[in-house]
């Protein structure tokens, strides 16, 4: 059993939040043998890093900008390594690129073509919590991008795809998706199960709860995606949260497929 689990900027707002989190992914790796953790960069960390390259280009190159804004989410994987490691599991963590994560070559818009996980595998094999940097790859061109705003979520499910993962579970500071913003209206609805259509207009519709594409990826391959609360204390249940997909049964051996075919020249990658 493989499991994927996205915690987003909120789950690691504060220095703290990492030792909280490296004890829900402790708790779901008794019933999952191969576990692998995407995050975000720590709350505000990412505009700051996009305010700070404003006050020395008023438009910086998008090359560079990839470049400075990624360092984020590199803070975060690292971070819970450390806080893991603090708690006596094993993990490791890893960069976008040496995740095999192959993008387009667009700076700062990003599309997934394939991810190539031969860094991370026998990490899985040996028993260790493999951690993933949201948001970023390398392109063909062997250049670091990122996906575009929330793409780290994207992440997840492309990683969850590769890895033929059971589920991806995302980790947010609300119960799951609601039919409106629960923050402001009380009456808001939980849905606990959304098809993946009706998760995409939800989101199309302004619900920010989780980055468009990662749903769309997610329907391609048949992968089911399980939103709740980093809240919680204690095992999570199934019947929490907001599920999405369609009752999907899971191979081994399915096809997988990512954001953007790949082009039939695929040589010249010595460094991924
Ligand atoms: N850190 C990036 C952002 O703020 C990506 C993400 O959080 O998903 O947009
Ligand atoms: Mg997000």
């Amino acid at each position: 059993m493989t499991l994927v689990m996205k915690f987003g900027g909120a789950a690691v707002a504060t220095p703290k939040h990492f030792a909280k989190i490296a004890d829900v992914i402790a708790r779901r790796s008794r019933h999952f043998q191969r576990i692998a953790v995407v995050v975000s960069a720590m709350a505000n960390k990412t505009d700051e890093l996009i305010a700070l390259a404003k006050e020395v280009h008023p438009s910086p190159p998008r090359r560079e900008l990839d470049m400075l804004v990624s360092v984020g989410e590199r803070i975060s994987i690292s971070l819970l390594a450390m806080a893991l490691a603090a708690s006596g599991k094993e993990a490791i963590s890893f960069t976008g690129s040496q995740s095999g994560i192959i993008t387009t070559t667009q700076h700062a818009d990003a599309r997934i073509v394939e991810v190539r996980p031969w860094r991370l595998l026998p990490a899985l094999e040996a028993g260790k919590i493999v951690i993933v940097a949201g948001f970023q790859g390398v392109s063909r061109k062997g250049e670091i991008t990122t996906l575009g705003r929330g793409g780290s979520d994207t992440t997840a499910v492309a990683l969850g795809v590769a890895l033929r993962a059971d589920k991806v579970e995302f980790y947010k500071d609300v119960e799951g998706i609601y039919s409106e913003d629960p923050k402001g209206h009380p009456g808001a609805q939980l849905f606990s199960r959304l098809s993946y259509d009706d998760a995409v207009s939800l989101l199309s519709q302004g619900a920010k709860v989780l980055h468009t594409r990662c749903v769309k990826l997610a329907k391609k391959n048949h992968l089911p995606l399980h939103v709740v609360s980093f809240l919680r204390a204690g095992e999570l249940k199934d019947a929490e949260g907001t599920w999405i997909g369609e009752n999907e049964s899971l191979s081994d051996e399915r096809e997988v497929s990512y954001e953007e075919e790949r082009h039939v020249e695929t040589t010249g990658f010595a460094h991924v």
